[in-house]
């Protein structure tokens, strides 16, 4: 059996879509949505990852601002340019571009944030409010997580879900919006005892370790439904070589780039799952799409705007 594959790129697509119709209205009474991205230093990873978030919101027309402060940024100095942005009402969405220079306090910084304009759904108001499943600004990767099993039909209610991996950012939320969802769900981490035995009991998997490769085909249980969020790049060739033995095409294109995108679940998967999200091109596409959606919801809310269904709130989850 070949699994059924969770194309993301197609779910950004729609969501786009929807996106741009509900940004039309809401230009038509003189709403233009706005996501300020605070970018320190110059991590080229960073820089790229905004880059793409900044081009997204032009694709989309959201008025965009980048802020660039040096590497060397004080606590004091950023808590200031937040408050600004929390101050200024044309910025609906305050984006903080992580990982912060050591020297920050990253947990202040992302408190300092107007929950109103909290995007990425990190601040604890949010995370309160997804504990206790009401609507909120939910993290964009488990928010894209559910768009990809909601838009695919694949039944949440009653299914039994595991989740690998505890962060705050993925882990955590994505095992709420599953709960919320009505699935049973179990959250591994590094300390749990026979993982492979707890995949196997799983209808729906979604790994988030960071562990290319990770997840053995033979933990699937035969049609489990596979959400693998990991990016991790290979570029050991031996590594390479043993993940992708069963892809050639692949591994021609990894021996001619010299690195690979590897997700944390292996890539024999793809013959076990009943369905799963490639990597690349499944989960990645989706956090910059809820990205953009949170920045909506966001404009809609503080201006007193009706709740649109283009995605579900955390409440509607439920
Ligand atoms: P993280 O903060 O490093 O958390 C990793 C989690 O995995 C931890 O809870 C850890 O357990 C658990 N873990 C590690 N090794 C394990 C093992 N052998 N068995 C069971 N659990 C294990 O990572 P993250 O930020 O959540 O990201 C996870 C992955 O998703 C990374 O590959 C990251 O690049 C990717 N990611 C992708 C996107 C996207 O847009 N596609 C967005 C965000 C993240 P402990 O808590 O016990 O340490």
């Amino acid at each position: 059996m070949t699994a059924r594959i969770l194309d993301g790129t197609k779910i950004r697509d729609q969501v786009f879509a929807e996106l741009k119709t509900e940004i039309a209205r809401l230009a038509a009474e003189g709403i233009r949505p706005g996501l300020a991205a605070v970018l320190v230093g110059e991590n080229p990873a960073s820089q790229l990852y905004v880059k793409s978030k900044i081009a997204a919101c032009e694709q989309l027309g959201l008025a965009s601002w980048l802020q660039t402060p040096p590497a060397s940024t004080t606590t004091e100095q950023l808590l200031r340019l937040v408050h600004d942005l929390n101050n200024d009402i044309s910025v609906d969405g305050i984006l903080i571009q992580l990982p912060l220079p050591k020297q920050v306090d990253t947990k202040r910084i992302l408190e300092a944030v107007d929950p109103a304009k909290d995007v990425d759904g990190f601040h604890p108001v949010n995370l309160g409010h997804l504990v206790s499943g009401r609507p909120g600004l939910v993290a964009c990767t488990p928010a894209g997580c559910m768009e990809i099993l909601r838009r695919n039909n694949i039944a949440i209610e009653g299914a039994h879900a595991v989740v690998l991996g505890r962060s705050d950012i993925v882990g955590k939320p994505m095992a709420l919006l599953l709960m919320h969802a009505n699935a049973t769900v179990t959250i591994c981490h590094s300390k749990t005892r026979d993982l492979p035995d707890v995949v196997r009991h799983a209808d729906i998997v979604v790994a988030a370790m960071g562990k290319p490769g990770y997840v053995q085909a033979d933990w699937i249980r035969p049609g489990a439904a596979v959400i693998d969020v990991g990016t991790n790049r290979v570029s050991d060739a031996n590594e390479a070589e043993s993940l992708l033995r069963n892809f050639p095409a692949r591994l021609q294109k990894f021996r001619g780039k010299g690195a690979v995108l590897i997700g944390d679940v292996h890539p024999d998967a793809l013959n076990t799952a009943g369905a799963l999200t490639p990597v690349p091109g499944g989960v990645g596409p989706m956090t910059i799409t809820m990205l953009m959606s949170n920045t909506v919801k966001a404009a809609r809310v503080r201006r007193g705007r009706a709740t649109s269904d283009t995605v579900q709130s955390t409440a509607g989850a439920r």
